[in-house]
């Protein structure tokens, strides 16, 4: 059936009509004939399985039982009546309720004659009862064409208050299938289907509509899955593609003296193969001709920071002027530090800007930075204000990219007149392919491997109530040299009581750690910037054993002789978290610990949590039990990619199809790039509807 067919409003459907087009378009969106085409089923029920009433569960799951109503009658209740009929079979008895539409029921029901029943089974007052089954006489059942799989569709209160049930969509969608005799356009190349093993359009739509058996159902799952995926996929890397060719950005084409320079005389170690093989890839980046949009992912520790500065000084030998941008001041300032200590015999100028920064200091900066003499200028959100001009910034890093939001990252864009490279750095691992389909407009590079010699950091999980042993330990630690992160949540919403947990905590360690053995840190929102990196700064030099802290070390702080991470309230946390929050230990040579405080109250899922960070240091798998507790809403960049908009994938649990969507349509285009070849022919009509009605599914069918 042509498209244009498929665009006819829904109210011209036989058994549709104004009032219920009305609610299918406000409810469900649906508005034409191709709306109600696609939409899916959210699951399928077997229906080739019969229940005894002695083998239900109190899982009230769907069932379809055979029997016979023995007895029927009306219960007054609070509000209103409710009419419940004693259903049985020769395994038992169960009821069967109604709330709405009694008198209807009432007097077309048949006592004693057999029925196939169908709904969900609840287990109430002591016995199986299931309200407003569908019902159907077992001599008909037996006679009319059966339904393997039922499909269930999406619904709403307001639809089956308005009649419009299940059952109802299903009539609708078989009226649907006749007036198109089941055919329908397809949708992707002969080659993809060939080479897939796909079954038709036709064939799929109607399987996942009325699916004939399990392993149609599947077929047909999987074909619509791809396809949606691919589609997606398709613009995406497209996208990126035509960005690269549309943007120039500044050839660097020396490896020049700095880099060599500082590869041979002030590398204080040997770069891992992992580090080797991004800064390779960057480099490649920086001299082709297209603009570098480049996410750096790798754990906390895995040494991203002199990934950085070698870029850093590829800009400065071809010329250019380099920045680096942190979320926060205290990691702003360990960067200055550390890059300047680095870079200190080179003679290249950095300075660092902040909103500390004091105006005399700010002025200089701003004069040398226009005039070219500062190299690298490394800072927090300040160096996104206006007054910030360089002479010619050839390369903008961002540092934990996911504080920071895309209007920012843009705000870097247009320093120039023609837009830096930008490469953002982050610890906060996402799966890799899920990253790649997220970001359609960055290339990924991952280090994926720890510098030699670091031991796994040992985590384990405490209940409040061995507060002493863990203070034992720390006592046993700190006299070994150690220092202690000890950490308390911030959450905004209950600032006030957070800040007071804080301050409690910090006088019961202060009693049990007492002075002058003992010195003690504490840095939390509520200071003042410059009180903050003096903590900060004391911790860093070694001048206090403890460092009481909220969240505001989660990033990037790096202090190798520090051992012991202990979190406090662990079960707020979120995996990703907790995950950084480890990574400030075990930085240094020596055995590293990270230690879980909770309460004796905890939810399945913060024990899993908890069990997962007790059981693994790797980033990845951590992100991805995260990603399957929380879905993909709360990751950066779910929300601008669309991909949570999916009709029928989902992109966690189909990930490995999306693996294949993405290597098809990396290949369509890499053999093809303007689709012209015959075989793509359906691809890239597809791709121009999509892009034109800006909806993959108004014109995927
Ligand atoms: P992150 O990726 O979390 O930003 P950093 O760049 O801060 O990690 O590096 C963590 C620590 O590892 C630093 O002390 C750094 O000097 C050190 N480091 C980085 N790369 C190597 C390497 N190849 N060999 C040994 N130590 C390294
Ligand atoms: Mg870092």
């Amino acid at each position: 059936m042509n498209s244009n067919y498929l665009q006819t409003p829904i109210v011209y459907l036989k058994g549709v009509g104004p009032h219920r087009a009305e609610t299918l378009k406000t409810e469900l969106g649906i508005s034409t004939y191709q709306d109600l085409l696609n939409l899916f089923p959210n699951r399928h029920i077997d229906k080739t399985k019969y229940y005894k009433i002695n083998q239900l569960q109190r899982s009230n799951a769907d069932v379809q039982v055979i029997g016979k109503i023995v007895h029927i009658k009306t219960v007054e209740q609070k509000k209103g009546k409710r009419l419940v009929a004693k259903f049985i079979d020769d395994t038992g008895e169960m009821e069967l309720v109604w709330f709405r539409g009694q008198k209807w029921i009432k007097e077309n029901i048949k006592i004693n004659v057999p029925y196939v029943i169908f709904g969900k089974c609840n287990w109430f007052n002591g016995k199986f009862s299931m309200p407003h089954p569908e019902m159907e006489l077992l001599e008909n059942h037996e006679k009319g064409v059966k339904i393997v799989m039922q499909p269930i569709y999406p619904s709403t209160e307001k639809l089956t208050n308005r009649g419009i049930t299940n059952k109802v969509i299903n009539k609708m969608m078989q009226q649907l299938f006749l007036d198109c005799k089941g055919q329908f356009s397809e949708s992707l190349s002969p080659g993809l289907i060939n080479e897939l093993n796909l079954i038709t359009k036709s064939e799929a739509l109607f399987n996942i509509h009325f699916p004939k058996n399990l392993d149609l159902l599947a077929k047909a799952q999987f074909r619509l899955k791809f396809e949606e995926l691919f589609y997606i996929q398709l613009q995406l890397l497209a996208k990126n593609k035509s960005r690269k060719q549309r943007i120039k950005g500044f050839v660097f084409d020396q490896v020049g003296t700095l880099f060599n320079q500082f590869f041979t005389d002030y590398l204080p170690f040997d770069l891992t193969n992992a580090q080797k093989r991004v800064i390779k890839e960057i480099r490649a980046d920086l001299g082709s001709n297209a603009q570098m949009n480049r996410l750096l992912q790798g754990d906390v520790g895995s040494g991203k920071t002199i990934v950085a500065l070698m870029t850093m000084l590829l800009a400065i030998d071809n010329d250019y002027q380099a920045c680096l941008m942190a979320p926060t001041e205290i990691l702003a300032n360990q960067h200055f530090n550390g890059i300047q200590e680095l870079l200190s015999d080179m003679g290249i100028k950095i300075a660092i800007l902040t909103g500390s920064t004091k105006t005399s200091a700010r002025k200089i900066i701003h004069k040398e930075l226009e005039s070219g003499e500062l190299k690298i200028l490394i800072g927090t959100h300040a160096l996104l204000e206006d007054k910030v001009k360089f002479k010619n910034l050839g390369l903008a890093i961002v540092d934990e990219q996911h504080r920071f939001g895309v209007a920012q990252r843009s705000k870097l864009w247009h320093k120039n007149e023609k837009p830096p490279h930008i490469l953002v750095m982050t610890a906060t691992p996402i799966p890799r392919t899920l990253a790649m389909s997220l970001y359609g407009d960055l290339d990924i590079s991952v280090i994926d491997e720890l510098p030699p010699g670091r031991k796994p950091i040992k985590t384990v999980h405490r209940y409040d109530s061995n507060r002493l042993k863990v203070f034992a330990f720390i006592k046993d630690e700190i006299k070994k040299g150690r220092q202690i992160y000890v950490v308390y949540p911030l959450i905004q919403e209950s600032e006030a009581l957070d800040y007071k947990d804080l301050m409690d905590g910090y006088e019961s360690i202060a009693r049990d750690f007492p002075k002058p053995e003992y010195q003690i840190s504490i840095v939390h929102g509520k200071m003042k910037p410059a009180d903050k990196d003096f903590e900060m700064e004391r911790f860093v030099k070694g001048e206090t054993q403890i460092m009481v802290a909220t969240t505001v070390i989660e990033v990037g702080v790096n202090v190798p002789n520090a051992s012991v991470m202990i979190v406090e309230s662990a079960e707020r946390f979120g995996l990703s978290q907790l995950h950084q929050l480890r990574g400030r230990v075990g930085r240094g040579a020596d055995q590293s610990f990270c230690i879980l405080m909770t309460s004796h109250k905890l939810t399945n899922d913060s024990k899993t949590r908890l069990e997962t960070m007790v059981k693994t240091n790797d980033g990845f798998e951590i992100a991805e039990v995260d990603l399957k507790l929380r879905g993909p809403g709360d990751l950066m960049g779910t929300q601008q990619s669309g991909m949570l908009h999916l009709k029928i994938a989902d992109i966690v649990k189909d990930n490995d199809i999306l693996k294949t969507a993405r290597l098809y349509a990396n290949k369509i285009l890499k053999e093809d790039p303007t689709l012209e070849h015959a075989n793509n022919l359906v691809v890239r009509h597809m791709y121009a509807q999509i892009i034109k009605h800006k909806n993959i599914w108004n014109y995927i069918s």
